[in-house]
């Protein structure tokens, strides 16, 4: 007997109809005489509706009640499918994150995971049910729900799987695995059996919705091997993600990923003297925001220019840092750019294989595409371009690296 656990995403859960097909595929693990532990999320769009609805009354709504009310979406996910099973004789439990005691800190809209107790989902398996478990969401030490940040379900299931030891984790989703880049805007994309975790880390951070990246930190560390298969399709082979993979030095790069939530922000004219830039970043990192791509111009005269790029969801709190400390900082004006994207490669591979950049710059170039930042590490290029080129420098990219 294994212990499985299972997630499905939004789009799998939808409709009643797809609630059925899901409760099937449910209903054929738990008969095969396997403990089943399932994660679910919202149905469809519930999160964005329930975000909207809160919008309309109070464009600031607290972070605490947004949690309290986005909560929700999964909750109606799981009970509606304990009564779909018990309908189909199948014994199950639907249980919150507070039931199953997922403890999380108090960040709000993104909380990191401190502790799983696991008692009560020990209990519910010893009864033979199949455990219904709330994806995206846990409490804080104040008994507060918490949810973990967009996507967040998949890091509930890594968690529950690593916390009670599972066999395997699967993550059921709308495509049939992890491809080369989003097969949706790319449509030459091919799909991967395997990806090692480092690898999808970065694809995921880099912006590929497919997994969140929190969950494949979560399995990198406890060792969890995920596999991303299709609701849909259950019985095709997914992908996954696991410490090696067989197919290691294939291909030049893994895949490209393309994140739209990004801004960019000029800080125009500061003053080009030692100290500048770590008064500026210093600022924006106690207003905990993320930078990411950082560019300084050379200087003309005794100013200078700073531009970085941003989370989308921290432009405002930086504008108003920025703004409340314009005479300390004394650069000349701010401007702003919602209109990019950040289009990215990623291989392992990369640092030992000479020319990749080039190769990825020239496909740029061919289509005539502008990059206007670039950054690298060991295992990833990242360029900045206009958001209407995205798709197309994606498309050129992957035609570039893996040819038809
Ligand atoms: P779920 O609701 O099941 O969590 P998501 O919408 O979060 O599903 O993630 C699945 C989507 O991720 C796919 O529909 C696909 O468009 C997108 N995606 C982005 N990058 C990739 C990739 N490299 N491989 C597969 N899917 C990707
Ligand atoms: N329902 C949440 C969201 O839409 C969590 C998830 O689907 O993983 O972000
Ligand atoms: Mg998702």
């Amino acid at each position: 007997m294994s212990l499985i656990v299972q997630k499905f995403g939004g789009s799998s859960v939808a409709d009643a109809e797809r609630i059925r097909r899901v409760a099937g595929i449910i209903a054929e693990t738990y008969q095969a005489g396997n403990e089943l532990i399932v994660i679910l999320s919202a149905q469809g769009d519930t999160t964005d509706e329930l975000i909207a609805k809160a919008a309309e009354l109070n464009p600031r709504a607290s972070k605490r009640e947004l949690d309290m009310l986005m909560s929700t979406g999964e909750q109606a996910s799981v009970a509606l499918m304990a009564i779909c099973l018990k309908g189909m004789g199948v014994p199950a439990v639907s249980l919150t994150g507070w039931q199953i005691g997922l403890k999380t800190n108090s960040e709000y809209g993104s909380a990191r995971i401190e502790s799983l107790s696991g008692d009560r989902i020990k209990k519910e398996l010893g009864q033979g049910r199949v455990i219904l478990v709330a994806g995206f969401q846990g409490v804080n030490s104040s008994n507060d729900i918490t949810t973990l940040g967009r996507g967040g379900s998949d890091t509930s299931a890594v968690a529950v799987a690593a916390a009670m030891g599972a066999d395997k984790c699967q993550i059921f989703t709308d495509v049939d695995g992890v491809y080369t880049a989003d097969p949706r805007k790319v449509p030459g994309a091919r799909k991967l059996d395997e990806i090692t975790y480092t690898e999808m880390l970065e694809l995921a951070s880099l912006g590929a919705q497919v997994l969140h990246n929190r969950s494949v930190e979560l399995a990198k560390k406890y060792h969890v091997q995920m596999e991303v298969l299709s609701s849909f399709k259950p019985n095709t082979p997914g992908t996954l993600v696991k410490e090696v993979t067989k197919n290691m030095e294939q291909f030049e790069i893994a895949g490209i990923a393309k994140d739209t939530n990004t801004t960019l922000v000029e800080v125009i004219g500061l003053k080009d003297e030692p100290g500048k830039a770590f008064q500026l970043f210093r600022l924006l990192s106690n207003a905990k925001i993320n930078v990411d791509i950082i560019l300084q111009s050379s200087g003309c005269g005794v100013r200078k220019d700073i531009v970085f790029t941003i989370p989308r969801a921290d432009q405002e709190k930086t504008l108003v840092s920025l703004e409340e400390h314009k005479d300390a900082l004394g650069y000349e004006r701010i401007a702003v750019d919602q209109d990019v994207a950040k289009v990215s490669i990623v291989g392992a591979g990369m640092a030992s294989t000479p020319g990749v950049a080039a190769r990825m710059f020239e496909a740029l170039a061919d289509a005539k595409i502008n990059i206007n930042m670039i950054s690298t590490s060991e295992i990833n290029i990242s360029v900045l371009v206009a958001a209407d080129q995205a798709d197309r420098a994606m498309n050129v990219i992957h035609e570039k690296f893996f040819p038809q």
